[in-house]
């Protein structure tokens, strides 16, 4: 079964991922949804119900993407099923927040393992059938905070900084071959991972955000579809702000 459009996007069992899959699915796309572990496939499954509900094709794939071989296996069933992968959304991320003096080496590389080396081995993946089909659109999923940096926050800054690098280096090795990478930051957006964030954190935030509410999921959807539609065919490498003027 091939289709027009068709969407890998990492841990789209809920929040931001999950909306992203809801907006690509309004457009018609064959959507790609993929989560960790067996566990998570309820929440999986209602993001395929969403996706089917308005009224587009779509399939959930089990996969921890800080596991390389997982990450191949599972490009290849997306392959099978969608007959071609035209965007992947690298959005799985994770938090493990504390200030260095107290961060084990167990946090760092955790958050590092699934946030960039994820996306690397998603890039290494989907890139190998970007190349034969000469076009492609990489959309990874960064934040403000791996431009600005925070307290509390070292290894998860490392790791959104990291993509940021990564885009700008997968930009320059596949542009000849008509796939651009390009990075969505987000400011402070209203979801499960940062509903928990202390109530002194948030109204810091806040104080600094020149557009008065907090981001939404669709705020950050809407810059991924137009970075993956035909007319940001000319836009590669870049940073695409969406924090309200919180970093202004
Ligand atoms: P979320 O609600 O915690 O969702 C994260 C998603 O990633 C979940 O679907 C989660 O699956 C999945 N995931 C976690 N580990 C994974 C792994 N090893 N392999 C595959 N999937 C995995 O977070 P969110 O707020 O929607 O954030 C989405 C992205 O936006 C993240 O990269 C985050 O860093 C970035 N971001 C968020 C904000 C914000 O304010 N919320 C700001 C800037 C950037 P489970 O459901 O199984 O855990």
């Amino acid at each position: 079964m091939a289709v027009t459009k068709s969407v890998l996007i990492t841990g789209a069992s809920r929040g931001i991922g999950q909306q992203i899959a809801v907006q690509f699915a309004k457009q018609g796309a064959f959507i790609a949804i993929n989560y960790p572990f067996e566990s998570e496939k309820e929440n999986a499954m209602q993001t395929l119900h969403e996706v089917q509900n308005r009224g587009s094709q779509g399939q959930i794939y089990e996969a921890d993407v800080s596991n390389l071989a997982a990450v191949e296996d599972m490009v290849k069933k997306v392959k099978m099923d969608a007959g071609s992968i035209d965007v992947l959304v690298a959005n799985a991320g994770i938090t493990k927040d504390k200030l260095i003096m107290r961060m084990t080496s167990e946090d760092w590389n955790q958050v590092l393992q699934i946030n960039l080396t994820g996306a690397f081995h998603c890039t290494k993946a989907v890139t190998k059938e970007m190349m034969q089909a000469k076009k492609g659109r990489i959309v990874y999923i960064s934040s403000v905070i791996g431009m600005i940096g925070n307290a509390g926050q070292a290894n998860y800054a490392a790791s959104k900084g990291g993509m940021i690098a990564l885009c700008k280096s997968v930009a320059k090795e596949f542009g000849s071959r008509n796939i651009t990478a390009n990075c969505v930051a987000p400011g402070y957006i209203l979801t499960e991972m940062t509903q928990n964030l202390p109530k002194e954190a948030t109204d810091q935030f806040m104080s600094r955000v020149s557009i008065k509410r907090f981001g939404t999921m669709e705020d950050i959807a809407h810059a991924v579809l137009f970075l993956s539609s035909d007319q940001a065919a000319y836009i590669t490498g870049q940073v695409l702000v969406v924090d309200g003027g919180l970093t202004l």
